[in-house]
């Protein structure tokens, strides 16, 4: 008779909750956890669990990846702006049969006092700023900076957890620095560096947030880039105990006691 393999649930991470969720599946006896890291951090941490780090080869690479690894429950953990990731987890998922949740923590909101111009995209918030100021705080990521290398009358300060490479704007100072970030830390830094504008992605989370509350209490202008819809049909958790729970549901899984910490 062949005994039926340890259930395997894959995680696809590079964000806090996905560590978290990593930890709290990890120490779960009876089950086999592994998170997947785009690779593009050269120090990303310890992670509890197995490690797998690169590119799958678009949805058919991950479907295979899922088939041949014996996934019994996928979990997207991405930043909400890992668009092309979370598109081909819902593709490998649906192919594969795999049963998916995706967690997306919940988006910023504007409260009073905030002065806030939503954008749909970073062309959109390049658009934007030489109406908003000349001295901006760029917290988009490394990864953006194209979209804003035309401003050369601008003055930039642009944070980031790995230096940025070109193309990017002339005028650019550069600040290597990983969250999470206090009030008192990030109004500081508004002030030092005499900054009229702040632009952020709508990541969501405390990790990040005190760039708007520093923002709002020095009456700063934030343009904030929306974030990309989910793939039409997914089911969605905003956070890491919603995912156990529905993870918990699944019939592979059931037994393990899944519940949010
Ligand atoms: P993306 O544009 O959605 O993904 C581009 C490609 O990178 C994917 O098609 C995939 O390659 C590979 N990839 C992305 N995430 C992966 C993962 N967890 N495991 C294995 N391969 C992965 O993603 P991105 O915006 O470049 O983000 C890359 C990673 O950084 C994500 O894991 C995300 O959670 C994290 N991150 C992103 C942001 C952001 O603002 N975008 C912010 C913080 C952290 P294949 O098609 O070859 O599989």
């Amino acid at each position: 008779m062949s005994r039926r393999p340890t259930p395997h649930v894959l995680i696809l991470g590079g964000t806090t909750e996905a560590r978290r969720l990593a930890a709290d599946l990890a120490a779960r006896p009876g089950l086999r956890v592994t998170t997947s890291l785009a690779g593009r951090v050269t120090r990303p941490g310890t992670l509890a669990g197995e490690v797998r780090t690169g590119g799958f080869g678009g949805p058919e690479g991950l479907a295979d990846w899922l088939r041949e690894r014996r996934v019994d429950a996928l979990v997207d953990a991405t930043h909400p702006f890992a668009e092309r990731m979370t598109s081909n987890a819902a593709q490998a998922a649906a192919v594969t049969g795999t049963p998916a949740v995706f967690l997306r923590r919940p988006g910023w909101r504007a409260g009073p006092g905030d002065d806030w111009h939503p954008v749909a995209s970073l062309t959109g918030a390049a658009g934007l700023l030489p109406h908003l100021g000349d001295r901006v705080f760029l917290t988009t990521g490394r990864l953006g900076l194209a979209a804003f290398a035309h401003l050369s009358a601008l003055h930039f300060l642009v944070r980031s957890v790995e230096p940025p490479e070109p193309p990017r704007p002339p005028d650019i100072r550069v600040l290597t620095a990983r969250g999470p970030f206090t009030v008192a830390d990030e109004t500081a830094l508004l002030r030092e560096h005499r900054i009229d504008v702040l632009v952020t992605k709508d990541s969501g989370g405390a990790a990040t947030a005190a760039k708007l509350t520093a923002a709002r209490d020095l009456a700063l202008p934030v343009v904030v880039v929306r974030r990309p819809p989910l793939p039409d049909g997914v089911w969605a958790e905003p956070d890491v105990r919603a995912v156990l729970e529905r993870l918990g549901r699944l019939g592979r899984l059931e037994g393990l006691g899944l519940t949010g910490p």
